[in-house]
């Protein structure tokens, strides 16, 4: 069936789908190989822009020669922390966790920065009602259970009457990547 990060393609399109209006604001807050960013900016083409962070040379690097290779131009590559994201007006953002693939494993993102921004981009759904907030968690090694863990108890303390939280995932395979979708709850 589908992988998790095709999943995350799918949502990523059917909320354009839904929600669609002109200059849409996508981020992808782990850049990496570029594949996520990609996706959006073709998804947005010209309606719309992908900022797109990542701490690491090698997948800021990597991400610039496909975007140049493939000439897409509605996307922006930040050398920075996703903690520092400063777009305001933000329609979608993606946050594919853990380590770069077929990169240094001991860079992976972290559960207090990933909390912070987090929080910061939930903040930010008071400005756009529609905004969603997609997360691809991957718990099968330590340092992703431990965000696992930092983000289900973050996101099952905001209040049910004012968010609502998704989780999409395989059942029976516990320690499989899966997704956690946070939207402000429409009434
Ligand atoms: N979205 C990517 C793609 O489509 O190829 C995959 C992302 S990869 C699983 C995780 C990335 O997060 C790594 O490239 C890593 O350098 C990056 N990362 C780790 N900590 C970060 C942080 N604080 N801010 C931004 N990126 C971070």
């Amino acid at each position: 069936m589908f992988k998790i990060v095709e999943f995350s393609h799918l949502l990523i399109t059917e909320y354009y789908k839904k929600y669609k209006h002109t200059n849409m604001t996508f981020i992808d807050a782990t850049c990496g190989r570029g594949n996520d960013t990609i996706y959006m900016a073709n998804i947005l083409r010209d309606n719309g822009h992908v900022y797109s962070y990542d701490i690491q040379d090698i997948a800021i690097d990597y991400t610039k020669n496909i975007l140049n290779q493939l000439n897409i131009t509605n996307v922006t590559l930040k050398h920075q922390s996703h903690e520092f994201i400063d777009e305001v007006s933000i329609d979608l953002v993606i946050f594919n966790l853990g380590y770069l693939p077929n990169g240094d494993k001991k860079i992976t993102t972290n559960k207090d920065t990933t909390l912070k921004s987090i929080k910061k981009m939930v903040s930010l759904m008071e400005l756009n009602k529609e905004m969603i907030i997609i997360l691809v968690i991957y718990p099968g090694h330590s340092e992703g259970l431990e965000e696992s863990n930092t983000i289900n108890d973050y996101v099952l303390s905001l209040p049910s009457n004012k968010y609502l939280i998704s989780r999409y995932q395989n059942y029976n395979r516990a320690t499989a990547p899966y997704i956690i979708t946070i939207n402000k709850e429409n009434k």
